[in-house]
């Protein structure tokens, strides 16, 4: 096994920094003895596999890891069937439509390739024909639609590559649909997408060509709509000063799009330093180089496999879910969840290589662009800083399938055991069993991805008996949870010429009242206040104020506040509810829901000289009867963050 030479010289980096102290059993929490045995063999096995001793270890490795279990193959999408003497029936539909297209009868052709599709999904080339046919005539290809099915070359062609996100011929038909309807973006993803997980294709390169064409395309196809917007250069001017500096200011899509065209990299780099900005003053970032270098160490053995031209960077969270993310361009965010929740390194690498394959298919870059060009260029969009949470909660379930098989490819390239995401599926799978799962929903259920990605494993005969990594894993794990068990250090910081400077700019940022004016509020009563409560604040910046106007506490405790959004000033504002948070002490996000009362729930636009009243719904919150609440409400309006706390 040579190749594992460069494994082991790259995982010494991280195993070197550990003293000899750390050779104690090292997992704190009880653990049965089978979980001990099954922890030693593994380990044993890891050192025979470093030391090349491949067989061996491979024997061990075999001891504590079971076969798959039989999947319910109902769940497994059937093999891609390319002649139709291969198929299981539909020999006479098939013949059918191929008569059709011989006598020129649309109804023939259109109703039997439906058929097929629709029941005999594998026949890779019904799709191919069908799309072929509603790319010649659009027109009769709607017509004879049916409900709710494909009505469109490009749409038939992503019902197929649901299913099949790993066939070569059906993603060429899509990358031509998209280029042919200018949804160059699109086709620069999917050419993109072809060059990567298809390395070994002839077409590769000129696949890879191709995208850089497609981008090109749609960039100049976005300069000429902002210009044919009317969008000056005095604002274009505005967007090279958020570049530089403030990522608090509120973006308008104009300039989101702006950030874009400088390019994956640098656009994942902004909206990553914003994220690392709220982090920092949250103090929920990890920073210890032991724990990062091992991240580091492990996606180094597999970013090369993606093809991608980025500099990754890795960073720790301190959130307990089970989870990571990348922005666009390579900066990746492990959460202290994922390390402490994983069983393995091969396990927090599967994590680690879904999560950099979306990146490596720039599948986040194109939510945002998506995100920014379906609304209107002018309108506020995403803070720079809300981009993390777009690109992280809203892949589709052929981007997750992608990253799963292209993250399970580079785990077996890397000499990791292949079923390394497979297993850390089995284990949020588990968590499930705990907890209902949020966020994730549009996630394909994890039981179907355990399922496809051990038939993945099985048909291309990736190695399960490879490197598991359990022993540095645990060593990590031991940091992390001493770091996390350590005393946040109250001392305040001296203050020092760059403190000061910080402080300041700090001022820059958030001038003047806020965080908060003082709040009135009765006094203390033995019963909880059901029903109004007086209660103010307010927060006041360039002509705007915001001002809580009492609260309604509900008999079970939750309850809700009135604000008041009054603008003095000559520019019309734009308020999204979406944007807006309740947040806790600890700068944690409570559960809220906002809504602008008197108006036609989308309208979202205040006037200058009115005011609009609006209602905020804390769900993740009692009312407390001590005269603080201790949350913050945070309004973002504009270029400006409001901050009332109460
Ligand atoms: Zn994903």
């Amino acid at each position: 096994m040579p190749t594992f030479r460069h494994l082991l010289s790259v995982t010494l980096g991280g195993v070197l920094l550990f003293s000899s102290t750390l050779q104690l059993p090292l997992k704190s929490l009880a653990e049965s003895p089978e979980e001990v045995r099954r922890f030693e063999i593994l380990s044993d096995a890891d050192q025979l596999y470093r030391e090349g001793n491949i067989d061996a270890a491979e024997n061990l490795y075999r001891q504590v890891k079971p076969e798959f279990p039989n999947s319910a193959s109902s769940l497994i999408r059937l093999e891609e069937v390319y002649e139709i003497e291969e198929l299981d029936g539909g020999q006479k539909i098939w013949q059918n439509a191929l008569d059709g297209i011989e006598q020129g009868i649309d109804g023939k052709i259109f109703f039997n390739l439906q058929y097929l599709t629709e029941n005999y999904p594998q026949f890779i080339p019904a799709h191919l024909k069908l799309a072929e046919f509603c790319q010649e005539d659009g027109d009769t290809c709607e017509q004879y639609a049916k409900e709710g099915g494909p009505k469109n070359a490009i749409e038939v062609l992503e019902r197929a590559t649901d299913l099949y996100p790993d066939d070569p011929d059906l993603l060429k038909a899509k990358i031509n649909a998209l280029a042919e309807a200018q949804q160059f973006l699109e086709a620069f993803i999917a050419a993109r997408q072809f060059s990567t997980m298809f390395l070994d294709y002839p077409e590769a390169p000129e696949f890879a060509k191709l995208a850089n064409q497609y981008l090109a395309a749609h960039e100049s196809k976005i300069r000429e709509q902002l210009l044919g917007q009317g969008i000056t250069s005095t604002i274009l001017g505005i967007g090279g000063a958020i570049l530089n500096g403030d990522f608090r200011q509120g973006i308008s899509g104009a300039q989101t799009i702006l950030l874009m065209l400088k390019g994956e990299s640098s656009f994942g780099e902004q909206a990553a330093n914003a994220r690392l900005q709220e982090y920092r003053e949250q103090e929920k970032l990890l920073e210890d180089p032991k724990v990062t270098t091992y991240l580091r160490g492990i996606g180094s053995r597999f970013t090369g496999y993606m093809k991608r031209d980025f500099e990754y960077e890795y960073y720790v969270v301190k959130d307990d879910s089970l989870n990571a993310f990348v922005l666009p361009g390579g900066q990746v965010f492990v959460n202290t969840g994922a390390i402490l929740g994983t069983n393995s390194e091969a396990e927090l690498a599967g994590l680690l290589a879904h999560e950099i394959a979306h990146a490596a298919l720039s599948h986040g870059f194109l939510r945002v662009a998506q995100a920014s060009l379906l609304d209107n260029l002018g309108q506020v969009l995403p803070f720079v800083d809300r981009v993390s949470e777009l690109v992280n909660s809203q892949y589709s379930r052929e981007q997750e399938r992608q990253a799963d098989i292209l993250g399970t490819r580079a785990l077996a390239s890397a000499n990791y055991a292949a079923d390394g995401l497979r297993n850390f599926m089995v284990t949020v799978r588990k968590q499930e069993g705990d907890a209902p799962t949020t966020g994730h929903s549009t996630h394909p259920a994890t039981v179907e991805r355990v399922q496809y990605l051990e038939h993945l494993i099985q048909s291309n005969g990736y190695n399960r008996f490879a490197y598991e990594g359990v022993k540095d894993h645990r060593e990590i794990q031991e940091l992390v949870r001493g770091e996390q068990l350590a005393p946040d250090s109250d001392l305040p910081v001296p203050i020092d010429e760059e403190n000061l400077q910080q402080l300041e700019d700090l001022k820059a940022v958030f001038p003047s009242e806020p965080p908060s004016s003082p709040i009135s509020q009765p006094l203390p009563a033995a019963p909880l206040p059901v029903g109004t409560v007086a209660l103010t604040g307010k927060a006041r910046r360039d002509n705007v104020e915001i001002r809580i106007e009492g609260a309604k506490v509900e008999s079970t405790g939750s309850f809700s506040l009135n604000f008041v959004i009054d603008n003095q000033s000559n520019r019309t504002l734009t308020f999204v509810p979406s944007l807006a948070d309740v947040i806790d002490r600890e700068g944690n996000k409570v559960a809220a829901k906002f809504n602008l009362l008197e108006s036609d729930s989308e309208d979202i636009v205040i006037l200058p000289g009115t005011t609009r009243k609006g209602r905020v719904r804390v769900f993740g919150k009692n009312w407390s009867n001590s005269g603080q609440q201790d949350l913050t409400l945070v309004i973002p309006v504009r270029s400006s963050i409001f901050r009332i706390s109460f």
